[in-house]
């Protein structure tokens, strides 16, 4: 790929397009750079490049000779696929749909950057094939849209970005938005990297990417998403995008029966990584109904539909009253969380993170200190979620199981802050 940049300010442009990735390619030879100064291809003593418009009216034209001549002079010696753009406001509007036309298309762009106000319309009618505007708005030159344009065709000539995947799966590319990305660290400032993106399960990885492009895209640009042609599933799984649609409720009877759904995912799970919780029967439909009329079950809904829940009390769980290898920190009333759960829709997606959140929401109404949880040695990512909501491991609890099961937990604290 060959770009030609006909310009009144070369130095500008040579500044930008030489340096880092394009730069680098250039130096390697994949991609071909050159600016032109317009001016040097005047034809008269004072190197005007520009005058008065015909009729009257503010600034002034670009004339067509020395646009012209420079032209030539990049046209003359080079035998490839030439597309000669005008970057103009009035030009159709740039996408990436263009520029891997361009790149495909062609193997030399020529792009003529106007200024003032503009150039004289015969150069357009004569020489230019295509017009093509940046955006709905005016710049005072054609070289930023230039060098958009000369930078967005090469990273996608062959070798200029590592691999073909370094565009393919970027925004734009599928008429989608790219999903959100993240680096260290994992928790920058309170802000959590999402779950599922540190189990290094790549295929749980890929779909929750795609859903989120789907997501992100339907938010920040409902006129691509209108574009989109999708499956049922794909649909129903954008429609169950958490953001601003997650509640936090008592349980009430109605919800039994989507707790006891959810329940059953969980223990498969459980049982999946070998994980010795909620074992037999436990916990069947009459714990949860218990817990209900107790009014210490909390469902988190998901556009009015259950997805996850928790159990949280006040009552002192009378299996923490020994704690071994630790101990608790206060002998205060504390709240105890048990039987939480996300639907298996929504794990990895954030939903417990907001649970945590939601627990704690209601443990400061209650003006306790403390909140105490368990749960078992191999379950991580339970243990993982206490302690990214801020519980800490402080010893070691027996509690009531199936018998031949290891009856051990680790036991958690966390203490609640209140502001002053
Ligand atoms: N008088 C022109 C009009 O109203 O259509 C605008 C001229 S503008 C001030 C000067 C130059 O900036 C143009 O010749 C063009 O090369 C460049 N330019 C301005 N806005 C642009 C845009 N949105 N996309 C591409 N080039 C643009």
């Amino acid at each position: 790929m060959k770009i030609d940049i006909l310009t009144l300010f070369p130095d500008t442009v040579n500044a930008v397009l030489h340096e880092s990735i394009i730069g680098r390619a250039c130096k390697k030879g994949i991609v071909e750079i050159n600016c032109r100064q317009i001016r040097d291809f005047t034809d008269n003593k004072q190197n005007q490049v520009d005058d008065y418009p015909y009729g009257g009216g503010w600034g002034c034209i670009m004339m067509a000779q020395p646009l012209k001549s420079c032209l030539d002079s990049v046209l003359e010696d080079n035998e490839g696929r030439s597309r000669v753009i005008y970057l103009s406001p009035q030009g159709q509007p740039y996408t990436e749909d263009t520029a891997r036309r361009l790149a495909r298309d062609y193997d030399h762009l020529v792009l003529v950057c106007g200024h003032y106000e503009g150039v004289d319309e015969r150069f357009i009618e004569k020489c230019v094939d295509e017009e093509i505007s940046i955006g709905d708005y005016v710049l005072t030159g054609g070289e930023i849209a230039a060098m958009a344009v000369a930078d967005s065709v090469c990273r996608l000539v062959p070798g200029v970005l590592s691999d073909e995947e370094c565009y393919t799966g970027e925004s734009h590319w599928d008429g989608l938005l790219e999903y959100p990305q993240y680096t260290r660290p994992e928790n920058w400032e309170g802000m959590k990297v999402p779950e599922v993106l540190l189990d290094g399960n790549k295929a749980k990885i890929d779909a929750w990417r795609h859903q989120q492009m789907l997501i992100r895209t339907k938010e920040k640009r409902p006129d691509m998403f209108s574009k989109l042609s999708l499956s049922e599933k794909e649909l129903k799984a954008v429609e169950r995008n958490l953001k601003g649609c997650v509640e936090c409720r008592k349980a009430v009877p109605e919800d039994l029966h989507k707790i006891v759904d959810i329940t059953k995912q969980a223990k498969q799970i459980l049982q999946k990584r070998g994980i010795p919780q909620w074992l037999g029967e436990y916990p069947s439909r009459e714990t949860f109904s218990d817990d209900i009329s107790r009014g210490e079950l909390y469902v988190l809904t998901v556009d009015g539909s259950v997805e996850a829940f928790f159990m949280l009390s006040g009552e002192p769980e009378p299996t923490y009253a020994v704690i071994t290898d630790g101990k608790w920190s206060s002998d205060e009333p504390y709240l105890v969380v048990h039987r939480a759960a996300v639907s298996d829709a929504y794990r990895g997606s954030g939903l417990s993170d907001i649970l945590f959140k939601n627990v704690e929401r209601l443990a400061l109404d209650t003006g306790r200190k403390y909140l105490r949880a368990d749960t078992h040695k191999t379950n991580k990512s339970m243990q993982r979620c206490l302690r990214d909501a801020g519980f800490v491991y402080r010893g070691n609890v027996e509690v009531d199981t199936e018998p031949g099961f290891d009856p051990m937990r680790y036991a958690f604290e966390k203490r609640l802050k209140y502001k002053k």
